[in-house]
């Protein structure tokens, strides 16, 4: 699939009716990792639940579509969310490229 093909699906999905829970639920789960990143609230100066190292604090949206929406969310440092971040590029490369 091209990226624009790509764009397209996620535009459809977007326009989608809204007070569906189930559809809100499968856009969340399956375009919601494009989102990946962006914290939910401003981050805040804590002790990182993963790595136990003092820094920036936030609950950011996680590059994966579990199924239950709460799994898509990782509250950490910047640090930990980018090797988290990466891993799952990782797997999400993996997936497309045996798809091709
Ligand atoms: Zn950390």
């Amino acid at each position: 699939m091209s990226t624009d093909e790509f764009n397209n699906q996620v535009i459809d999905a977007m326009s989608l009716p809204g007070d569906d829970e189930e559809i809100q639920g499968w856009i969340a789960t399956t375009f919601g990792r494009l989102g990946a990143g962006a914290p939910i609230e401003e981050p805040k100066e804590g002790t990182c639940p993963i790595c136990s190292r003092t820094g920036q604090i936030a609950k950011r949206r996680r590059n994966t579509s579990y199924a239950n929406d709460e799994n898509n969310w990782q509250v950490s440092c910047e640090g930990c969310f980018e090797e988290d971040y990466a891993r799952f590029q990782d797997l999400w490369d993996e997936y497309y490229g045996s798809r091709l």
